[in-house]
């Protein structure tokens, strides 16, 4: 590498949910722009995540939907999944929405050079790329996540499965272990029970997605138990060991789980490990995420970091937005307006389970654990008239309110299309909104967003009298 750097105007390594955008539009502005990419461009959601699981939940659901069509009288034969064709339609999308995204990154124009290998900092602001070396005055890092492995002795030694090699899977495993309750790890669980396969999960906290209220979670264990999932919460795999083809696991409660094969998914972590962050001075914290100021500045001047790598909530969504708030404070010209950060978001979210669990701003427990006084009003999902002509009726509905400003401060839901339905709490909230707004609106009937409406007037202060 002795030849000088080639210079860009910017340099972003990593073609995720920030990157892509981020590399088209600043080439749209004029700037050169090396885009470095080592695998597909549209990184985690297109080729690994949202994409390709969204699409099996989807054949997953089919398959439950016709299982249980008895419920409202239609009779059907047996059901029968093609997991081959499964994964060959998953692959199909993703395929398409890749090439969408190559046909955006040609779109920007010339600007934009597409350079394909691993970046790894060799100095201060300065990239090596198959022995190019490739310098910039601006630096984006969008370089994502990859599952975690946990240390359980003996896990090393046993075929597994991670969140991208179970989509793979062309025929059904005989019994699948799911090691890790959080949202990979539900949204897989079930997917596979639903294809026919027996699942056992395995979670180490008392309850699943134990990032909710524990109402939430037990809505959403309740219906996995129905569908006859095996859950072995507040326990822990101690060892791994092989067993016929398979894979055993010791848990701490002193019983045993043995599978045909093992998902493991216990959480993500950077890929910061191989970039040589050292020789850039780039700070990382313990876990390995790139430290980012609320301007998403890093130690070094600079080079920027965005998405799954700052180690913030880890969504698609989120580090979108974190490349619009990044592209404004890159490119404006100074009218004098505050830029937005990325201290304060609203992050809404939702885990597609069925049925789904989202949520948006606090939890019960948060704004006790911060001391927030909220009013709180609830109601069962099968209290929406919709839900019951659907026989969807499983879960629960759940607002908190601000006494003093009448603001929502959070909402969770659980049900079908809940993913949907929070972006009406999601909104208000944006708007800094009361909830009377929908109070005094006329709800189409019957529509799951009435039930909304009679979730916020079950607080004292909007019920009728
Ligand atoms: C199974 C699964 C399901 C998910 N479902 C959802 C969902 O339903 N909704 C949701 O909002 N989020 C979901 N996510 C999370 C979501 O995919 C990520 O939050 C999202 O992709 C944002 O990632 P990013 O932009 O930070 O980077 P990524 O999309 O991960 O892109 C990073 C890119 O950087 C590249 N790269 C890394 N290191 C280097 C290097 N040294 N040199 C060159 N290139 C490099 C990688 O190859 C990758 O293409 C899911 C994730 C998984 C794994």
């Amino acid at each position: 590498m002795s030849a000088a750097p080639i210079r860009f105007d910017v340099i972003i390594v990593g073609a995720g949910q920030a990157g892509v955008p981020l590399a088209a539009r600043f080439a749209e502005a004029g700037r050169r722009v090396a885009l470095i990419e080592r695998a597909h461009v549209g990184g985690t959601c297109v080729n690994y995540g949202c994409t390709p699981t969204k699409t099996m939940v989807a054949s997953a659901r089919a398959a439950h939907m016709v299982r249980t069509a008895g419920r409202l009288g239609v009779h059907v034969g047996d059901v029968q999944v093609d997991l081959a064709a499964v994964v060959e339609r998953k692959n199909r999308i993703v395929t398409e929405w890749r090439a969408g995204v190559e046909r955006r990154l040609e779109r920007a124009g010339d600007r934009l050079t597409l350079v394909r290998g691993n970046a790894r900092f060799v100095g201060e602001r300065l990239i090596g790329v198959n022995g190019t070396r490739y310098t910039a005055d601006t630096i984006v890092l969008n370089v994502g996540a990859r599952p975690a492995t946990p240390n359980v002795p003996g896990l090393d030694r046993v075929p597994t499965l991670d969140s991208t090699g179970i989509m793979e899977l062309r025929a059904l495993p005989e019994h699948l272990i799911v090691l890790g309750g959080g949202y990979i790890g539900c949204e897989f669980g079930q997917m596979f029970r639903r294809f026919g396969a027996p699942v056992t999960i395995v979670h180490r906290g008392q309850h699943l997605l134990d990032r909710e209220d524990s109402d939430v979670s037990v809505a959403i264990e309740d219906v996995f138990r129905r569908e006859g999932i095996d859950l072995r919460l507040g326990v822990s795999a101690s060892t791994a060991s092989a067993d016929q083809g398979g894979v055993r696991l010791q848990l701490t409660d002193g019983t045993a789980v043995t599978g045909s094969h093992a998902l493991v998914a216990v959480g993500r972590v950077p890929n910061t490990g191989d970039l040589g962050c050292a020789a850039a001075n780039i700070a990382l914290d313990r876990r390995g995420f790139v430290t980012v100021d609320d301007a998403y500045r890093t130690s070094a001047a600079g080079v920027y970091a965005v998405g799954d790598v700052t180690g913030g909530p880890q969504f698609t969504h989120t580090s979108w937005d974190d490349h619009r708030i990044l592209f404004d404070r890159l490119t404006r010209d100074g009218d004098g307006s505050p830029a937005r950060t990325r201290a304060g978001r609203l992050i809404p979210y939702c885990v597609f389970t069925d049925p789904q669990v989202a949520r948006v701003g606090l939890s019960e427990r948060e704004a006790a654990d911060r001391g927030i006084a909220c009013e709180v009003a609830s109601m069962p999902f099968g209290a929406i008239a919709r839900a019951s002509e659907l026989d969807e009726t499983a879960g629960l509905l759940k607002v908190l309110l601000d006494p003093a400003t009448e603001r929502v401060l959070g909402a969770a839901i659980v049900g079908i299309e809940a993913g949907e339905l929070i972006h009406i709490f999601s909104t208000l909230m944006q708007a800094g909104a009361s909830p009377r707004a929908i109070v005094d609106a006329q709800a189409v009937h019957p529509t799951l967003a009435e039930g909304v409406q009679s979730l916020v007037m079950r607080l004292d202060r909007f019920a009728l009298t």
